[in-house]
């Protein structure tokens, strides 16, 4: 049942080196959190699982990460990659576009037209993402016009849109107040039957709640890795 396999991986920005010999066996149809204090290498392991930050000038990466047993460095290309192992970011960042069209940009780019099926695509995925009945009678609507929580859920059905196997969860619920946090906290417990979820947070709390692995961050390095049952019993 599993679906990442890191094994020794670095990553440099030039000289400094922000991740260091991480070994973690992800798994299928769970929540794995990262969490751990700013600045210590979440957000940069996150982004080397979706392939962000090898192209940036002067990064290099050691070690390997497999999915599903194929090595996403070698023999994947990244466009396949990005569509398989989609992300949700911070502040919620719909396109200046209607919650239609953010929702079926995915599949139009990946040459879907006709109409019937887009909208089909459109209210499962809204549908999944908890926000169908709020947004269903306005979905002409300019995306950015409704509420971050909102925002943040249709972020999400785009994601899904494109029929991800992965969601990669970047401290989505930050900019959100409570009520909207507990939604998408929801939300990724229901999506995990069908996904593999990782959520970077500094919340504790949400780790506890949410999550069924826990990686503790330090200094690039992950200094615990376990069930979070275990992890938060003893401390
Ligand atoms: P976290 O997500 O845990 O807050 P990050 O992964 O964002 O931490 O950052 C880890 C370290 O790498 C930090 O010291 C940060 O300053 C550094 N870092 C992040 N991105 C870059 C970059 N593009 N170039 C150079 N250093 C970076
Ligand atoms: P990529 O740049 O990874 O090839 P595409 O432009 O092909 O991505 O878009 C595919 C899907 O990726 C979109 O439907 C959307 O869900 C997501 N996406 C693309 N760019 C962003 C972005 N800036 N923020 C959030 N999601 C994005």
């Amino acid at each position: 049942n599993v679906k990442f396999q890191v094994r020794d991986l670095d990553l440099y920005y030039g000289d400094f080196q922000a991740l260091k010999k991480i070994n973690m066996d992800i798994m299928k149809n769970q929540i794995t959190a990262f969490i751990g204090p700013s600045g210590c290498g979440k957000s940069t392991f996150l982004k080397t699982i979706n392939r962000m930050n090898d192209l940036i000038e002067g990064v290099r990466i050691d070690g390997t990460i497999h999915m599903d047993g194929v090595n996403i460095y070698k023999d994947i290309d990244v466009i396949n990659l990005r569509s398989r192992v989609g992300m949700v970011f911070q502040q919620p960042n719909p396109f200046p576009m209607s919650i239609y069209d953010n929702v079926a940009y995915g599949p139009r780019i990946h040459g879907i037209k006709k109409k019937s099926q887009l909208d089909e695509i459109v209210e499962k995925s809204l549908r999944q993402a908890a926000i169908w009945e709020e947004v269903k009678d306005k979905l002409k609507k300019n995306a950015q016009a409704v509420s971050g929580g909102q925002q943040q859920r249709i972020c999400i059905a785009r994601t899904l849109a494109v029929g991800p196997e992965v969601i990669l969860m970047d401290e989505p619920t930050s900019a959100l107040d409570p009520i909207s946090t507990l939604k998408i906290e929801d939300l990724a417990e229901e999506l995990k039957d069908k996904y593999t979820i990782i959520i970077v947070t500094h919340n504790m709390q949400q780790a506890s709640r949410i999550s069924d692995k826990t990686a503790f961050f330090l200094h690039g390095e992950v200094v615990e890795y376990g069930e979070t049952s275990q992890i938060f019993n003893n401390p």
